[in-house]
């Protein structure tokens, strides 16, 4: 049976959810949402992988985040970890100017290259972090187009950036910021039903009414209820969907 819901990035694995990540998931169990728990360095990949052994309805990606101080990045480790059967996705990689001085971009753009390596690969999907750096990552992703395929997690370009990334074959994710702003409206509209997934990004984040609070996996439901009503179909319609590119990308279901 798939899921009802189906948040495909959150961070389970971090610290805060220490106190009650295991009542957590079976909440979630009891109402029918799975997730891909996310890594951002060796550690937190490592995490993800024994979270997803552990749980059923948990999955895991394994990557190096663009802000991470890791340094150079290890692909005989990763490649070893995204071995495991439960891992499904190489990430969260990708570029970040938002956070870090420009003179960081050529250390990004190579940890970011030898993922793209990796998962070209190892035929995994990218889940990839970009911000205000869409030009640089379409580009690289352009290199090797049609070698690649996977999700522009928590999307925050415009409708011409997320028209590229669809044309090279990538899914797109909405997180919490769309309950309280229409910035990406357009794009919530334009991106084709069968492109569109809901993730959280947990603990980060958090969707309306839950603004200012932890976030979770449980409250992957705001973000699906927005996109239909941007779209102006049903939140049923907009679940299924979500569920299943979920599962066509990170599955192979
Ligand atoms: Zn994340």
């Amino acid at each position: 049976m798939p899921p009802k819901l189906f948040d495909i990035h959150s961070h389970l694995n971090f610290p805060q959810f220490d106190g009650d990540r295991d009542e957590i998931i079976k909440k979630m169990r009891e109402n029918g949402i799975w997730t891909i728990c996310v890594g951002a360095d060796k550690k937190t990949s490592l995490e993800s992988v024994a979270l997803a052994e552990k749980y059923e309805d948990v999955y895991a990606a394994v990557g190096l985040h663009p802000t991470d101080d890791e340094g150079e990045f290890d692909t005989e480790y990763y490649r070893e970890l995204a071995s495991h059967p439960k891992a499904v996705a190489m990430g969260e990689c990708g570029l970040d100017m938002f956070r870090r001085e420009k003179g960081d971009m050529e250390r990004q753009k190579n940890v970011f290259e030898k993922q793209i390596e990796l998962a070209a690969e190892l035929n995994k999907p990218l889940i990839i972090h970009c911000r205000q750096a869409h030009k640089e990552a379409l580009k690289m992703l352009s290199a090797k187009a049609g070698k690649l395929k996977g999700d522009i997690h928590f999307f925050s370009g415009n409708w011409e950036e997320a028209r590229q990334y669809l044309d090279l074959g990538f899914s797109i994710s909405f997180a919490g910021p769309i309950t309280f702003t229409s910035e990406y409206d357009e794009v919530i509209k334009k991106t084709p039903l069968d492109r569109i997934m809901a993730e959280t990004d947990s603990p980060f984040a958090a969707p309306a009414p839950h603004r200012g609070r932890r976030n979770e996996p449980l409250f992957v439901g705001e973000v699906v209820k927005k996109i239909a009503q941007v779209r102006e179909i049903s939140f049923e319609a907009v679940a299924e969907a979500t569920v299943q590119n979920a599962m066509k990308m990170f599955l192979n279901a």
